[in-house]
């Protein structure tokens, strides 16, 4: 089969290496100048700063189905966050990766036993599908102030509203697993993953018509086609589908090299920030000799004096140690998955037309490859 895949992110990428492996003449067409869609890195002066904070879980299955972990060469985060409570710092093993945390040195000034007992519950109930909060109780303590804003991290948005199932689904993956960041920067996924692939940079489709992908430099006839862009731009260029994503905005921040010790993600739920943590501290290669690499996040483009104030309390550092390197602002990171929506959407959404990505099952690269098999083991099937 001819199959014309527009867009080089996770998701299209994985869906043209499963055909070009079975002999399906595949074609990959992407808008920008390079791969990986929201998973890249730039590189500048020795620093490798990813498109925001992000991490890979070596756990997910469908990157174990890739095969491409071991190229990864990852750097694990500690299981455990650090968290800011009445000024005082405390250490809360990560319960989402490690349950034995929970019983363990988990601090009962972040809620009760009971309270994390309830966690657990929820976590292995299949309970129906709800807002989170109402699933979770809000008023635990634990709840408020450590899985919320935790979670706020991984959803990019207030998790209060997110579908439960959704965030059951990824938690058993941040359980499962021990996330890092490979040593050479996040877009080392995509470049692993087109290992065998090319690809056309810098040609966008601009519309369907029929059997044809109308590009920027012409049409290309095709017995099948895969839209694997995002949500708001599969909107778009379908003419169809409703679409909301998150934003948020990433700060890289030099400080001198041992400024700072910490290897945990540091949050502090009363601040204006999501999170931040010493990127280089857990893969050196980040940073060049002499500095170190702060990395932080917030859901909005707070100014660069506001988060440098932040900072400063954050990390007991005056705000003349940090040195800004560059922002991300990221207008459309994460899809919403609100209650309701499906684990995994229809993805031939007409005949040998499919629309994959991962606001079609959840927000997260492991949704988005997810997707990207599905969708090429439906064509090859076919052919
Ligand atoms: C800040 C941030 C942090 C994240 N952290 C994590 C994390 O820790 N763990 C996790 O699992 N997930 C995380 N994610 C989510 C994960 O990165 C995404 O779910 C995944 O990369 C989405 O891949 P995709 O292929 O669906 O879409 P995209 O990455 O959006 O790829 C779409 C591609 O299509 C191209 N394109 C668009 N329109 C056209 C067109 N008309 N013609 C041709 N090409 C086009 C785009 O340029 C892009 O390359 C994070 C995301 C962000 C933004």
């Amino acid at each position: 089969m001819k199959v014309t895949v527009i867009g080089a992110g996770l998701a299209g990428l994985n869906c043209a290496r499963i055909l070009q492996s079975a002999n399906q003449e595949v074609r990959v067409i992407e808008a920008t100048s390079r791969l990986g869609g929201r998973v890249n890195t730039d590189y500048i002066d020795g620093f490798q700063l990813d498109h925001g904070f992000q991490v890979i879980n070596p756990a997910y299955a469908e990157l174990k189905k890739a095969n491409v972990v071991a190229d990864l060469k990852l750097k694990s985060l500690p299981k455990g966050i650090e968290i800011i409570q009445s000024d005082q710092l405390i250490k809360v093993g990560d319960p989402l990766s490690n349950l034995s945390y929970l019983f363990g040195d988990l601090s009962s000034r972040s809620g009760t036993i009971l309270e994390k007992i309830n966690f657990l519950k929820f976590m292995f109930s299949n309970s129906a599908d709800n807002a989170l909060s109402s699933a979770i109780k809000p008023t635990s303590r634990f709840y408020s102030e450590v899985i919320n804003p935790f979670l706020t991290g991984v959803f990019l948005c207030n998790p209060d509203e997110v579908s439960s199932k959704m965030a059951r689904e990824l938690l058993y993956w941040f359980r499962k697993g021990n996330p890092g960041v490979p040593e050479n920067g996040v877009a080392a996924l995509p470049k692993a993953l087109a290992k065998n692939l090319s690809v056309d940079f810098e040609v966008s489709a601009v519309g369907i018509k029929e059997n044809k992908v109308v590009t920027n430099q012409g049409e290309i006839k095709s017995d099948a086609i895969v839209v694997a862009i995002n949500q708001r731009q599969a909107a778009t260029l379908l003419g169809r589908g409703k679409w909301s994503m998150n934003q948020s905005t990433t700060w890289y921040h030099a400080v001198p090299s041992g400024a700072i010790e910490s290897k945990h993600l540091r949050i502090d739920p009363q601040g204006k920030l999501v999170n931040s943590i010493v990127i280089s501290n857990i893969a050196p290669s980040y940073s060049p000799e002499g500095r170190s690499l702060v990395s932080t996040t917030a859901l909005n483009n707070h100014s660069d004096e506001m988060v440098l104030s932040e900072l400063a309390k954050l990390w007991n550092l005056s705000a003349t140690d940090f040195e800004l390197i560059k922002k991300y602002e990221i207008p459309e990171s994460l899809p919403k998955h609100l209650p309701g929506k499906s684990l995994i959407s229809q993805i031939e959404i007409a005949p040998n037309l499919y629309a994959i990505g991962d606001y079609q099952a959840t927000p997260s690269q492991q949704g988005a490859l997810l997707t990207g098999r599905l969708a090429a083991e439906a064509i090859i099937k076919k052919s």
